[in-house]
């Protein structure tokens, strides 16, 4: 399954804000976009005023790199979101918020979207009791992501638990900090604000030109 391997904190300079993609890294004087916000590569000779394609690309990007989906993928997410009835901008939203990764992360099963990803890959993650290692897997009202046996037993299980505490997942999701699993309680929205990291909008925009 493919995925960006570059330089995560690259991005965040690339975007001119924090993308928050290290997870705790990124609330320590260690992150790189605090120290050098400037973007990565030689300084331009003069600055140039970005076009408004270039604004709606830029958000686009934005969305993309936040949840760790390549271009291919995130096209099929958008003709998806076109082809459903309802408002295509909430509808993007809410397929990238129900990839089961995200929900790895949002119930703080992990510290950011791409160790989740890389937890779910290694198969100690369940959904509805029986183990699920694809990433990219919707999830729906009333699924319940849990640990597998095998997760419960590992290392890992041990660290998560002891820092669950201080994580606060969205209120569409109920998380159990006894049986350490989550429910998705209701859908994500526009309204909850949770899921707001980028302007949907724009990105539709940017797509049916
Ligand atoms: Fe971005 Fe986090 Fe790296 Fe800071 S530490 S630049 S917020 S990924």
């Amino acid at each position: 399954m493919a995925r960006y391997t570059g330089p995560v904190c690259r991005l965040c300079r690339r975007h001119g804000e924090k993308l928050y993609l290290k997870g705790e890294r990124c609330y320590t004087p260690k992150c790189s976009f605090d120290r050098r916000p400037n973007p990565p590569g030689p300084r331009p000779a003069r600055r140039r005023k970005i076009s408004d394609r270039g604004l709606q690309l830029r958000e686009k990007q934005r969305a993309r790199v936040t949840y760790g989906v390549l271009e291919k993928q995130f096209v099929r997410y958008y003709k998806e979101a076109i082809r459903r009835p309802g408002v295509s901008g909430e509808n993007l939203v809410r397929m990238l918020e129900l990839r089961l990764d995200n929900i790895v992360y949002r119930l703080g099963f992990a510290d950011s979207r791409s160790q989740a990803r890389q937890v779910v890959r290694h198969g100690i993650i369940a959904v509805n009791g029986r183990k699920l290692d694809i990433p990219s897997a919707q999830l729906s009202e009333g699924d319940t992501v849990s640990f597998t046996p095998r997760g419960v037993r590992s290392e890992y299980y041990k660290i998560v638990q002891e820092t669950m505490k201080s994580k606060n997942p969205p209120s569409w999701l109920t998380l159990d900090l006894n049986g350490m699993s989550g429910r998705l309680s209701g859908l994500p929205t526009i309204a909850h604000g949770e899921s707001h990291i980028f302007n949907e909008n724009v990105v539709i925009e940017y797509y049916s030109r």
